[in-house]
């Protein structure tokens, strides 16, 4: 059960969604993990859940905006000073602004890429240089089938995450040698914040779609992520594991 018993973890995004369940999951199998976020209330309860199920590891609460590069090289740095290691970051954290490519302004192709794909750039250069001088560390992106299927009204979205998954590869190919591996999983429609907004005409076209004829729940990606930071994955590199009932394929 606690196959990550004295890694240390970042995870974006811990506040809410996927993110909330991967910080439990990995907490579940010993791990202590940083959860970052905006809302430090709800990062407090995600920390408290862990305590109150008296999982093994911990979850510490932190408050970070990814759009803040100068705030995530200050906190990879604390975390690697309080911690003497990093073993695993998930790039998790992820918005959404939806609109059709011809009438999409500047400003929310930019907001998306940047928090999606730049921010995950500037984690994964921030870690690595703890995780080179150890010669071990796990990466860990959380993409979408929207950036290997491409999807209306999200051309951006879409963007960001097709890049996330080209830097997957690419980190993949750098750090190989020195024991780091770079993968990505791609979500289908899992029931969060991010999917509640959707109308629910979209929700009924999408499901038939969906072999499974349901939408995923947070904890099915949060073991997936958990099985990628742990010992039995440690020869795969460089893949997008598609987590999605079906829908891709
Ligand atoms: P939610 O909207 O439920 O949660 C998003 C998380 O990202 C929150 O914890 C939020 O925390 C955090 N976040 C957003 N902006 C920032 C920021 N500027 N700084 C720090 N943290 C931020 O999303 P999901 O849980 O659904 O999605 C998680 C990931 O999974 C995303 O990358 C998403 O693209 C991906 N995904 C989701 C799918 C789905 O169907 N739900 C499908 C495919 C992929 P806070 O607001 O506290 O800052």
């Amino acid at each position: 059960m606690a196959h990550l018993t004295s890694q240390v973890c970042i995870v974006t995004g811990g506040s809410r969604g996927i993110g909330r369940a991967i910080c439990l999951e990995l907490a579940a199998h010993g791990a202590t993990v940083v959860a970052c976020a905006r809302d430090g209330a709800k990062l407090a309860d995600v920390a408290r859940e862990a305590r109150e199920r008296e999982l093994p590891g911990v979850i510490e609460p932190c408050v970070l905006d990814i759009n803040d590069g100068a705030a995530i090289d200050t906190v990879v740095s604390e975390v690697a000073e309080k911690h003497g290691r990093i073993d695993v970051l998930v790039n998790n954290a992820g918005i959404t602004r939806d609109g059709l490519m011809a009438s999409m302004e500047d400003e929310a192709f930019d907001a998306v890429i940047n928090a999606n794909l730049r921010a995950a750039f500037q984690l994964s250069r921030a870690v690595t240089k703890h995780m080179m001088r150890a010669r071990r560390g796990r990466i860990i992106n959380i993409a979408s089938v929207a950036g290997v299927m491409g999807n209306p009204g999200q051309c951006n979205y879409a963007a960001s995450k097709a890049g996330l998954i080209g830097m997957t590869k690419s980190i993949a190919k750098e750090l190989a040698r020195r024991n780091i591996t770079c993968n990505a999983v791609a979500p289908g429609f899992i029931e969060t914040d991010m999917t509640d907004v959707l109308p629910d005409k979209v929700k009924e076209g999408v499901l038939p779609l969906i072999p499974m004829r349901r939408f995923g729940r947070s904890e099915e990606i949060a073991t997936v992520v958990s099985f990628l930071a742990g010992e039995g994955a440690s020869y795969i590199n460089g893949q997008v594991l598609v987590v999605d009932g079906g829908l891709y394929m």
